[in-house]
């Protein structure tokens, strides 16, 4: 059983259409694929009959952004949520309408210094697509500024960045909470991402836990070596899940569907504890 719990489609920042991210999920050998857009599920509709078709069995996701306090980036998956929950609607519809006005404030400062404009980044948007900084690199390519999207996270886009401006985003202990009242299971996505930007401390863990945290996605390629031991010794004293997944973005990033993998048990826990919705099988 091949189980890969995270992809992206360009209801997001992937490259495929969520259709074409089950016919490649098929492709790779996979057995079951989540589709974890950021902030939306509104690649499920698409995706439930072109799992079917293509033989892979479907775990409807999600990818919440979060930040702490200390401002903080989190990333926090869901599964089989109740897409429809108003509590959860309400927190990523904000995140998402601040991701149009923040890409907006990023693409007027880099305007200053790259030939770079609004229509130019909306030209690699999908109609109604979460916004990201990939949309953004996108049209950086374009203009010949990068090679490709990793180039413009190296230098230009990264957190580090002087263009680089926040959006909202609701603080992972609460979208922890809500996440499991619409009846979902949350896993903490690449938590030791160091490469990302800053990394959270042990009272973020204590409090999401609290709050009912479900699992750690260990296996991810962002995850160092260093951190995994310590997530690993975290797991096992709090019982919590361990998963493996590629975040694929189609050609958007080097990462290949199936390059981490979930365990078969695991993937049975979460369908157990999932209330909001179903895995589509074949
Ligand atoms: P944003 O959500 O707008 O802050 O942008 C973060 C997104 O950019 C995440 O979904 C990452 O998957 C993506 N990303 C981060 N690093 C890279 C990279 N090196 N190449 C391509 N995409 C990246
Ligand atoms: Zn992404
Ligand atoms: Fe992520
Ligand atoms: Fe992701």
């Amino acid at each position: 059983m091949k189980i890969d719990l995270h992809a992206h489609s360009n209801v997001s920042d992937g490259t495929e259409t969520p259709a074409d991210v089950m016919a490649s999920a098929a492709r790779a050998g996979l057995d079951v694929i989540a589709l974890t857009d950021h902030d939306s599920t509104d690649g499920w509709a698409e995706a439930s009959p072109a799992a079917l078709e293509e033989g892979v069995a479907l775990v409807p996701g999600m990818e919440v952004s979060c930040r702490t306090d200390q401002g903080i980036s989190v990333h926090l998956l869901s599964y089989l949520h109740d897409p429809a929950h108003p509590g959860l609607l309400e927190e990523i519809t904000k995140s998402k309408d601040a991701r149009l006005t923040r890409a907006e404030r990023m693409v007027t400062l880099l305007a200053e210094d790259y030939p770079l404009t609004w229509d130019d980044v909306i030209h690699h948007v999908a109609p109604g697509a979460t916004l990201g900084r990939p949309h953004i690199a996108d049209a950086l390519v374009a203009a010949g500024v990068v090679s490709d999207r990793s180039e413009a996270f190296r230098s230009i886009l990264t957190s580090r960045s002087r263009y680089f401006v926040q959006h909202y985003a609701p603080d992972p202990a609460a979208a922890v909470e809500l996440v499991r009242a619409a009846g979902g299971v949350p896993v903490f996505a690449h938590p030791v991402a160091s490469s990302r930007g800053r990394i959270v401390g042990e009272r973020t863990y204590r409090e999401m836990i609290d709050a009912g945290l479900v699992g750690l996605e260990i296996n991810h390629r962002d995850n160092p070596e260093e951190g995994r031991e310590f997530l690993r010794r975290l797991a096992a004293e709090h019982g919590l899940l361990i998963t493996g997944s590629s975040d694929y973005h189609g050609t958007g990033k080097p990462n290949l569907l199936g390059e981490n993998l979930t365990a078969p048990a695991v993937l049975d826990r979460i369908e157990a504890l999932g209330t909001g919705t179903v895995v589509v099988r074949p």
